[in-house]
């Protein structure tokens, strides 16, 4: 989702390519996914609103992970051994993917002239 159609307007025409780049070891969606998996142990963190604003969109990006890998390996698939991992990579391919979103959005509000492209690099 862009902020507002204003971003884009004061960017001049200069802006070409939107690119959204998902990575390994991510300081953002590693953190989000161990308070998504224990909300208790991460209460403190409620309390600093800067991290916490960070936390809940991703947050957003981790739970719909969750509901995929439910999808595609079942409900018991939460209590295998890897499973943290595998929450956390597919977040970071979900985030990724935010830049089919934009996309569309830039098609919807006809910006021509702008892509968006995402991708995963791996540390
Ligand atoms: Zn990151």
């Amino acid at each position: 989702m862009l902020g507002s159609t204003n971003t884009l307007e004061n960017l001049g025409g200069s802006l070409k390519l939107i690119v959204v780049l998902g990575h390994s070891g991510c300081g953002a969606l590693t953190p989000a996914v161990d308070v998504f998996l224990h909300p208790r142990e991460y209460l403190p963190l409620a309390t600093k609103r800067p991290l916490r604003s960070i936390l809940d969109g991703v947050l957003v990006v981790v739970q719909t992970s969750e509901r995929k890998l439910i999808a595609t390996f079942g409900p018991t698939v939460v209590h295998r051994p890897r499973y943290r991992k595998a929450l956390i990579e597919t977040s970071i391919a979900d985030a990724a993917l935010a830049a089919y979103s934009i996309q569309e959005e830039l098609r919807t509000n006809a910006y021509t002239g702008i892509e968006a492209a995402y991708g995963v690099y791996l540390l």
